[in-house]
């Protein structure tokens, strides 16, 4: 995109790293991705280019085998591929998020066992806090690890885990008996590895097969059910029982700014196919771009395209300048979500009947923008983040 979403500031090792997945994602994901998505196919082959590119460890440090790159240059990565194919970018996003919750909670054994073979994505990470009963309202986690022996033995149902099947190093957040007064700090983060596939894959742990989804297709998202899973007290991530809620929300908070650059993604593609679409279809004589309520559309859609790409920029900068950013990253999802089903919406009507055909791109997109309203915290849980942190700074002096 010649003129939308660019960032002022890049280094050149950055815009090095963009170009090159730019082209990667022209030659490989776009022209693919419509019979990947529709077949509900893993993209094996994208994922194999993605590891050689060294996108796996794109955000890991160098001394453990990674490029050690910033969460900025981590998102705009993540807003190209999505540009693409947004289950790509769900592919690298569950092991990114685990990655960085590695670096920075992990014990040294933890980062030294695990951190140079997710840079070489043979390892692939996937987190897991969701279950049946509770997505939004973490802190009423059921899964349950009792102590057994020199380990623990963990019980319970987790749902809607992103990579289930195709990961083989998952963060479960679970409860754990710390007889602390408030629920969260009863949490704790387990690294479970296990085999990919699907069916008991371990003693006590199973992987029913992939929930089918209205779209979000090819990464595969599953239920993990514990049924008295013996693990080693030395995989409670950082060491120490009780830390895992804040170990998760540290996690979830950079996944906000990944989950807001996959909205610019979708919307910039959403915007492109919007604008050829517009200036090829004729009526009345003329291209539907000419008639003004069609350029107002476009205007409009463009305007939220930079608006919330600048918002995401923004959040990322601020994370990786080592200050707070959680207002900010719940504003840019917030913004960047709503924005990307709204300009999703335009282009599909700009589309006419034909954006109802599976053989036109807006279709996949209308069925994937849903989702960004939702992963990472919903609208709603956004709004609550942002009014709280936006009440701590402007409390009332009257
Ligand atoms: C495709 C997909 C992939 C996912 N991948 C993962 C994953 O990899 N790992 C993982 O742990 N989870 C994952 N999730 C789960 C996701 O994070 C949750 O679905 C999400 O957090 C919302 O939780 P919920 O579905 O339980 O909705 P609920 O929490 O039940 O919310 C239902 C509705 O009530 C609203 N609501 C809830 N509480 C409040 C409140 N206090 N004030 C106002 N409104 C409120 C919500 O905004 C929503 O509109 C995934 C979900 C999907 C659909």
């Amino acid at each position: 995109m010649a003129r939308l979403a660019q960032t002022a500031g890049l280094t050149d090792i950055q815009e090095e790293i963009l170009a090159t997945v730019r082209t990667f994602v022209d030659k490989e994901i776009i022209p693919h991705a419509q019979t990947l998505e529709h077949g509900d196919t893993y993209p094996a082959d994208i994922v194999e280019g993605m590891k050689e590119m060294g996108l796996f460890g794109l955000t890991i440090p160098e001394e453990y085998g990674g490029l050690g790159e910033s969460l900025l240059t981590y998102a705009l990565v993540v807003e190209q591929i999505a540009r693409g194919w947004m289950s790509v970018s769900g592919v690298i996003n569950t092991h990114f998020i685990v990655a960085h919750m590695l670096k920075q909670h992990g014990t040294p054994e933890q980062k030294e066992k695990y951190l140079p073979r997710m840079a070489a994505g043979e390892v692939r990470g996937s987190f897991s806090m969701s279950e049946p009963e509770l997505g939004s309202d973490v802190a009423a986690i059921r899964t349950r690890a009792t102590k057994s022996g020199d380990g623990y033995s963990i019980s319970g149902q987790k749902m809607w885990l992103t990579n289930g099947g195709t990961s083989n190093l998952t963060a479960v957040l679970v409860k754990t008996d710390e007889g602390a007064e408030k629920p969260h700090q009863n949490l704790t983060t387990f690294l479970v590895e296990k085999p990919e596939g699907y069916g008991e894959v371990l003693p006590g742990l199973t992987i029913p097969g992939k929930i089918d989804k209205m779209g979000y297709k090819g990464v595969d998202t599953t239920e993990m059910v514990f049924d008295g899973f013996e693990i080693a007290a030395d995989q409670i991530l950082g060491g120490v029982s009780g830390q895992g809620f804040r170990h998760m929300m540290d996690g979830v908070e950079v996944g906000r700014v990944n989950v807001a650059a996959r909205a610019c993604g979708i919307a910039i593609r959403a915007f492109e196919l919007a604008i050829d679409y517009a200036q090829q279809r004729k009526t009345f004589g003329k291209a539907i771009a000419e008639h003004q309520a069609i350029a107002f559309k476009l205007a409009e859609m463009a305007t939220k395209v930079e608006a919330a790409h600048l918002m995401m920029v923004n959040a990322a900068r601020l994370k990786d300048s080592g200050q707070r950013n959680d207002v900010e990253a719940g504003m840019a999802k917030l913004i960047a979500s709503e924005y990307c089903a709204e300009v999703t919406q335009e282009a599909f009507r700009i589309h006419g009947g034909y954006g109802y055909s599976k053989e036109y791109e807006i279709e996949r997109l209308m069925r994937e923008a849903p989702f960004l309203l939702i992963g990472e915290g919903t609208s709603e849980i956004q709004k609550t983040i942002i009014s709280r942190g936006l009440l701590r700074e402007y409390q009332s002096r009257g």
